[in-house]
């Protein structure tokens, strides 16, 4: 399996990138996205072989067509020790932490199915732990294989860091330095990623908001001296292995809601940076029987504009709102590039054109209309992609819907997924909404629709009483790299 970027690195017969070339890194050379140059196919057979097999063995099915350069053999220990039931041990029941993605019934009436498939039983109670369990395993793999090194350097307001840090903790050749804003984080999550006590993971409480840390990391970064020596790297959600962990979860999805190929399901999926829900595009090209893919935001509605009007317009930092489902409150999409690319069959040229109009004027228009830059709207559906948009009161109510009909306490997140999976249900065709976080962690508007706190799961009752080991550090682009180099000692 050959690699190339969205913006035409790599895309000639005679230049070859393979998977692991990859996995450590971020953009293209080129600034763009790297994808398959053809997407691998599944075959009837193939589903139907998959269909009883465990969590973990399906994701080395998967992963096989994509890592064609790691031997069956490891590819396959790797799996095995990523998706267990000790780590996804979150699940309400031992038989759901088996089934690593369990799928709940929510909705059965007549010829509609409504069902929840769980991603937040891993260890930070989030779906990104579906990719980003794997991705340490595989960096742990890959370094040792090279005797190399990696730190990883990065800023979180919260989900994505955590996920790093639970994936990295205590792994051979792997540090991991987390900016985050000084009091800026919710008690739990604070909690959560301070109270690590790994000597391989750095917290790093800067004085400052959000943007002060992502600053600080493009300052950084931007050095690229300083980068080549210290090893620096990143686990944005751009990174294609990570995208690649996730379609395993739409194929258990599908195969555990159906019986037989003829049946089809649809998704929808709460997207942010649409690396998720790319997944979900990356199933159905390989043949996987989705019928729709349901692209649902909150007030942060880029994508929703887009699906609906085919104008993709980004939004300046002030348009961005603070949401109560904050892990998609994002101003443009990373991994969107991927699916442009796709809609415009592989024309890399325009691709690249188009992105350069985003970072020049904030968006492009593929509407068709007279002085747009293409009609490929017109196309979406073949796609299978629609939207829709949810607001806080949409997640207050339909919170308090599902615990009141199903007696299911979702967190804010999943709650925008059903309020817009709802206006999308189809007959005969069974709905899997994603279920991306628990509702412990945004427990405060679960106080809201409920009047009452959320279950947390076991573990976690006194979180925020351990012990807490990080560092306050000012925004100083100096004092940060000097930081870096006396704990790495390169
Ligand atoms: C990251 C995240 C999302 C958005 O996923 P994308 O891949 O960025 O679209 C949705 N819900 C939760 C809880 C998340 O952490």
């Amino acid at each position: 399996m050959q690699y190339l970027s969205t913006r035409g690195y790599a895309a000639t017969s005679d230049s070859s990138v393979s998977f692991s070339e990859i996995l450590l890194g971020g953009l293209a050379p080129d600034g763009g996205l790297f994808l398959p140059k053809t997407y691998p196919q599944v075959t009837p057979e193939e589903l139907n072989r998959w269909r009883d097999l465990s969590y973990a063995d399906l994701a080395f099915e998967v992963l096989r067509k994509f890592a064609t350069d790691i031997p069956d053999a490891d590819l396959q220990d790797i799996t095995r020790k990523t998706y267990t039931a000790e780590v996804y041990k979150n699940a309400r029941s031992d038989e759901s932490a088996q089934a690593i993605t369990p799928l709940r019934i929510l909705k059965e009436s007549g010829t509609h199915k409504l069902v929840l498939q769980a991603l937040s039983n891993g260890p930070t109670l989030a779906f990104k732990d579906m990719a980003m369990q794997l991705l340490g395993n595989l960096f742990e793999y890959a370094l040792t294989k090279k005797q190399a090194e990696l730190n990883i350097f990065g800023a979180t307001s919260g989900d994505t860091g955590s996920a790093a840090e639970y994936a990295m903790r205590g792994k051979k050749g792997i540090r991991v330095f987390m900016l985050s804003p000084h009091k800026k984080m919710s008690a739990f999550q604070t909690a959560q990623m301070f109270s690590l006590q790994d000597p391989n993971i750095f917290n790093i409480a800067v004085d400052g908001v959000f943007d002060d840390c992502q600053d600080m990391v493009k300052a950084v970064s931007n050095d690229l001296a300083f980068k080549t020596q210290q090893k620096i790297g990143t686990v944005n959600s751009i990174n294609w292995a990570r995208v690649v962990a996730q379609v395993v979860y739409y194929f258990r999805g599908y195969l555990s809601a159906t019986s037989s190929n003829d049946q089809q399901v649809s998704f929808t999926v709460p997207s942010g940076n649409f690396g998720n829900i790319c997944a979900g595009h990356i199933a159905r090209m390989m043949g996987l029987p989705i019928a729709q893919l349901v692209v649902a935001t909150n007030e942060n509605d880029v994508l929703d504009e887009f699906f609906r009007t085919g104008v993709y317009r980004v939004r300046k930092s002030a348009e961005t709102y603070h949401t109560t489902s904050p892990s998609m409150d994002i101003s443009k999409a990373s991994n969107f590039e991927r699916f442009i690319y796709d809609l415009l069959d592989g024309d890399t040229a325009r691709v690249k054109a188009l992105f350069k109009k985003v970072e020049t004027e904030g968006g492009f228009d593929l509407s068709g209309a007279v002085g747009s830059d293409g009609d490929e709207f017109k196309k979406i559906a073949h796609f299978g992609f629609t939207s829709g948009k949810s607001v806080h009161a949409d997640r207050l109510q339909t919170i308090r819907q599902v615990e009141k009909e199903f007696g299911i306490t979702v967190d804010t997140h999943t709650a925008d997924g059903i309020k817009v999976a709802l206006e999308h249900l189809r007959e005969n065709v069974t709905m899997i909404v994603l279920e991306t976080a628990l509702p412990a962690k945004f427990n405060e508007t679960i106080q809201e629709a409920l009047g009452r706190d959320a279950a947390r799961p076991a573990g976690f009752e006194n979180i925020e009483a351990l012990p807490q080991r990080f560092t306050v550090m000012d925004t100083d682009i100096a004092a940060m790299k000097s930081f870096i180099a006396t704990h790495t000692g390169l």
